[in-house]
């Protein structure tokens, strides 16, 4: 299982597509990938990640920022349907996730007693619902609601969502499950490890437990679920950690 995400001057669909061929390795059932343009698009698929790439031939993908998932599915069967990226029940939000939403049912409960339905049988349905839902009633930006959601999830994750309402922006948050940042020239990076990301650059930051990421072309910024800013640690990637990573 693993993730991909691009911003920045380039087509992101290429981009991700190669990465998510790179953690192929990984394991996996099914694939898919969403792209931001003025619209929120997502595809996906049970399958090889090139039958993903069969089926979009024709489709519309230009963007400049996007992601791709490859799923190891843990709560609900592999098929189209619970393939990621999964949107949020306005379509405003797109979210993919690697990891286990522990508390999930919980939480699940209390948005089906808020009326919310549900399109797949996963967790990260439910969280990422969990989020909009906070982003509605507090009528905060998507990164508070997910410092939010975030301090109330038990278990071990990497997410990345892209929303509608700011097409220049990535944000993503990991806990027990890797993640490594990309930083290129005007462009950022995103992926499970670093080999989707060396063939562009070699300057990684690698984000650490309960850290949330806000990924912009030209810009990053690092953040604690307590809303403090955290200094980047740039690292030079060499190939052997590459290899390793
Ligand atoms: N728990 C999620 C699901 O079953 C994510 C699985 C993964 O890590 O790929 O859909």
């Amino acid at each position: 299982c693993g993730i991909v995400a691009y911003i920045g001057p380039r087509e992101a669909y290429p981009i991700i597509l190669k990465g998510l061929k790179r953690l192929e390795y990984r394991g996996y059932d099914s694939s898919g990938v969403a792209l931001l343009n003025k619209d929120l698009r997502v595809y996906k698929k049970k399958g090889k990640v090139s039958e993903l790439e069969d089926s979009l031939v024709g489709k519309d993908l230009h963007a400049h920022a996007g992601m791709g998932h490859t799923r190891w599915a843990t709560h609900g069967e592999p098929n189209d349907r619970n393939a990621h990226p999964h949107h949020s029940a306005s379509g405003r939000l797109a979210m993919i996730h690697n990891g286990i939403i522990e508390n999930y049912t919980q939480l699940k409960q209390e948005l089906m007693r808020k009326g919310y339905h549900f399109n797949s049988d996963t967790d990260t349905e439910v969280l990422l619902n969990f989020i909009e839902d906070i982003q509605k009633n507090n009528n905060c930006g998507l990164e508070e609601a997910v410092r939010i959601a975030l301090r109330r999830v038990v278990g071990a994750y990497v997410i990345v969502l892209l929303d509608k309402d700011m097409p220049d922006t990535v944000i993503a948050a990991r806990k027990g499950s890797p993640l490594v940042i990309g930083i290129g020239k005007g462009e950022h990076f995103l992926a499970s490890d670093a080999s989707p990301i060396i063939e562009y650059t070699k300057e990684v930051v690698y984000v650490n437990d309960y850290e949330l990421a806000i990924l912009k072309a030209d810009e990053l910024i690092l953040k604690n679920l307590g809303n403090e800013k955290i200094t980047p640690f740039v690292q030079k990637l060499d190939l052997e950690m590459a290899a390793i990573e």
